[in-house]
C-alpha cells in the first residue's frame, strides 16, 4: 500500500467544528492553541474544506497556521466541492480562492468531495477529474484523493475507473460499521481490495458517541477513558486506516485526544468488548429498522422524506443527551420534506418497503414527538 512520509502520525486535526465567538467568527486565540498542542505532540494532518464553516475554517487555517509555521510543519488537506459549482468554468476560480484563503502555493491532499453515484455526475458533468489531475500535473496538488459516501459498489467502479486516486476518506466508527444505511464495513473493505490508504471521518459519529445515553456512557467511562477515546482508537486500529480525523472545537477536547493519540495503542479484547455491547445497547433501544434505501420517497404525494425522518427518531432514542440539536436538526429537513403529520396515509410507501415496516403508524410516532 501507498505510504505518505510527510504524514507523521495517524490522527489529524478535522477543522469544520472551530469554536466560533458571539460575532460568529472563528475564536481563533483558541485555534492558535489547539494548533501549538497538536504540532507539539508530533501530529501535523489538518483537514478543511470550503463549506466548512461557510469558508471561515479555510481562513482560520491561514491565520492560525499557515501564518505561524513553515509549510514543511504540517500537511494541508483541502476538498473540490463540486455541489457549490455549476459550471465547469468555475472549477479553477474556485481552486484558486481556496489556495488564496488558505494562504498556500499548493495543498498536500486535495479530495473530490463527498463523492457518490449522484455526484460523480457532477464531477464528470464539470471535468473535475481532469482539472484536478492538471493541478497535480502542476504541482498545486501533491495528492489526489476523494471523501466518499455511498454504497460500496459505486466505490468499486470508482477506484477502478479513477487510478489517479491516492486516498479515500470514509465515514466509518463502531456504531455505522454493520449500519446497512452507511454499510462502513462494506466500503472498507473495498478499499482493501483496491489497497488504498483510508483516512476516516466521523469516527465519533458527529460527536454521537462521545454524548450517548447513560448506560451506554457508563460501559466505556468504567474502563477509564473518555467515550470518545474509545471510538476514535477503535476506528484507528484497523489495518489500511493511515489517517483518522477528529473534528475537535476546544483545547479540552484537543488535549483529551492527543492523551491517547501521541502513542496510539489499538483497542485491547476488554476494550472490543465493551464497543460491542455499547453497540448493542444502542441498537436495542426500539429503534425503526428502516435501511434508508428510500424506494418509498418518490411516489409519496405529501413529499415526506420518511427515512431521514425516522433516523431523526431513532437518533433522540439513542443519543438522550444530544434531544436539542436532534431537535433542530429534524426542523431542517422539514425545509425541504413534509412533516410526519402531513401524511394523508395513502399506503403506497408501505406497499413498497422491502421491510415490510408500517410506515403510516411509525410517522404517528414520529409526529408524536416531534411535533407535539
Ligand atoms: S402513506 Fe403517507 S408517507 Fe406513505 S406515501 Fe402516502 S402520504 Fe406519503
Ligand atoms: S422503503 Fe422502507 S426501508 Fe426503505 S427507506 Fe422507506 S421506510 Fe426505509
Amino acid at each position: 500500500m501507498k505510504q505518505f512520509p510527510e504524514v507523521k502520525k495517524n490522527f489529524g486535526f478535522g477543522c469544520m467544528r472551530l469554536l466560533m465567538t458571539e460575532q460568529n467568527e472563528v475564536d481563533l486565540d483558541n485555534f492558535k492553541t489547539m494548533v501549538d498542542r497538536f504540532l507539539a505532540a508530533g501530529f501535523n494532518y489538518f483537514d478543511t474544506a470550503h463549506p466548512y464553516i461557510d469558508g471561515k475554517s479555510e481562513l482560520a487555517i491561514r491565520e492560525g497556521l499557515v501564518k505561524r509555521y513553515p509549510r514543511e510543519a504540517y500537511v494541508l488537506a483541502n476538498k473540490l466541492s463540486a455541489f457549490r459549482l455549476e459550471r465547469e468554468d468555475e472549477v479553477d476560480p474556485f481552486f484558486e480562492t481556496q489556495l488564496e484563503a488558505c494562504g498556500v502555493d499548493y495543498f498536500d491532499f486535495y479530495l473530490l468531495h463527498a463523492n457518490s453515484e449522484e455526484e460523480d455526475k457532477k464531477f464528470r458533468q464539470i471535468n473535475a477529474y481532469e482539472h484536478v489531475k492538471r493541478f497535480y500535473e502542476q504541482g498545486r496538488i501533491r495528492h489526489i484523493a476523494m471523501s466518499f459516501h455511498d454504497k460500496p459498489e459505486v466505490l468499486d467502479r470508482l477506484l477502478t475507473e479513477h487510478p489517479e486516486i491516492e486516498a479515500v476518506q470514509i465515514q466509518f466508527n463502531y456504531l455505522d460499521y454493520e449500519n446497512p444505511d452507511v454499510q462502513s464495513r462494506g466500503v472498507y473493505e473495498v478499499c482493501r481490495k483496491h489497497d488504498i490508504p483510508i483516512i476516516v471521518m466521523e469516527p465519533v459519529k458527529g460527536g454521537s458517541l462521545a454524548m450517548m445515553n447513560d448506560e451506554a456512557t457508563r460501559v466505556l467511562t468504567d474502563l477509564g477513558g473518555s467515550p470518545a477515546s474509545y471510538a476514535i482508537r477503535y476506528a484507528a486500529g484497523f489495518d489500511g486506516i493511515f489517517m483518522t480525523l477528529s473534528g475537535m472545537t476546544d483545547v479540552k477536547q484537543m488535549d483529551d485526544n492527543l492523551s491517547y493519540m501521541t502513542d496510539f495503542v489499538p483497542l485491547n479484547e476488554t476494550e472490543q468488548a465493551a464497543i460491542q455491547s455499547v453497540v448493542k445497547i444502542l441498537r436495542g433501544q426500539n429503534v425503526i429498522p428502516c435501511t434508508a434505501c428510500r424506494y418509498c420517497t418518490d411516489g409519496c404525494p405529501m413529499n415526506i422524506d420518511i427515512p431521514t425522518l425516522f433516523k431523526r427518531k431513532n437518533e433522540l432514542v439513542q443519543f438522550t443527551q444530544q434531544e436539542a440539536m436532534i431537535r433542530r436538526r429534524y426542523e431542517n429537513v422539514l425545509k425541504r420534506s413534509g412533516k410526519a403529520s402531513d401524511c394523508i396515509e395513502c399506503g403506497q410507501c408501505e406497499d413498497i418497503c422491502p421491510q415490510k415496516l408500517p410506515i403510516r403508524d411509525l410517522l404517528k410516532e414520529v409526529a408524536a414527538v416531534f411535533e407535539a
